[in-house]
């Protein structure tokens, strides 16, 4: 079974820039471009990660994450908050919120692809 990654952003580019990154190592890839949508997808089907921008239209990051860490079915999901906010108190804010790990854009391939093995406890793993 591939590792299901779901990936919320407003930014189709960023999307289509992440997709890039995760499928050709065999990550599959789900993708959500608003915080309501984020919150159904994850209900419907859990994802094994989800990646998740901060600033949208609407729903902010930061309250899907709130809500993902306060319901008792989805709050073992780990959530790695990918965003263009670099400011100490916006990470400090982004791990209050109980994000696992924070990565800034512009972000390299590799930068996304430790964060994710770091977050599913596979960063010492040899495959
Ligand atoms: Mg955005």
């Amino acid at each position: 079974m591939p590792i299901r990654v779901l990936v919320v952003d407003d930014n189709p580019d960023s999307l289509v820039i992440t997709r890039g990154i995760l499928e050709p190592k065999g990550y599959e890839v789900i993708e959500a471009t608003s915080g309501p949508q984020a919150l159904a997808l994850v209900e419907q089907s859990p994802p094994d990660v989800v990646l998740l921008d901060i600033m949208m239209p609407g729903m902010s990051g930061l309250e899907v994450l709130q809500q993902l860490k306060e319901r008792y079915e989805t709050a073992r999901i780990p959530v790695i908050l990918v965003t263009a906010k670099t400011a100490d108190e916006d990470v400090v804010q982004g791990y209050q919120s109980g994000a696992d790990y924070y990565i800034t854009k512009p972000f390299t391939g590799t930068q996304l692809l430790y964060g994710i093995e770091l977050v599913l406890g596979r960063e010492n793993s040899c495959d």
